[in-house]
């Protein structure tokens, strides 16, 4: 099993990377002691995956695609604190 930066390296524009392994080491920890070993992997690769990747992603974006069409710095501002909310609103979602 192969968790954190080793399964999914984030760039730093989140700064998500210790954030998704610490989530990864409770994930699978709450599974191995909840299940036997073959139900528990599967099951953390369930809760995880499909998180991790997305910001992962989201983290590659910022970095490739910053906010286009921001005319001035006020609104350079604007479009960033709209993507970050939309980010803080997927990261309060239960894992
Ligand atoms: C400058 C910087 C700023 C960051 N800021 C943030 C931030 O603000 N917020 C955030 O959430 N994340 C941040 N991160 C990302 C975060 O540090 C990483 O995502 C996180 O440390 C990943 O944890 P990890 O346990 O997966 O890997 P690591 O922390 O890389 O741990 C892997 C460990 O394995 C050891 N190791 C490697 N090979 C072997 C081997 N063969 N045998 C034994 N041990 C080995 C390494 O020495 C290391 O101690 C930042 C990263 C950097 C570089």
């Amino acid at each position: 099993m192969v968790i954190g930066d080793a399964a999914h390296a984030v760039v730093q524009h989140l700064s998500q990377g210790g954030s998704q392994a610490l989530e990864d080491a409770v994930v699978l920890a709450e599974e191995l002691t909840e299940r036997p070993l073959a139900e528990a992997l599967p099951a953390f690769m369930n809760r995880r995956f499909d998180r991790a990747r997305h910001l992962q992603r989201v983290s590659v974006s910022e970095m490739t695609s910053p906010p286009s069409g921001a005319a001035d710095l006020e609104n350079l501002r604007a479009e960033f604190a709209q993507e970050m909310a939309a980010v803080r609103a997927y990261l309060d979602q239960p894992v």
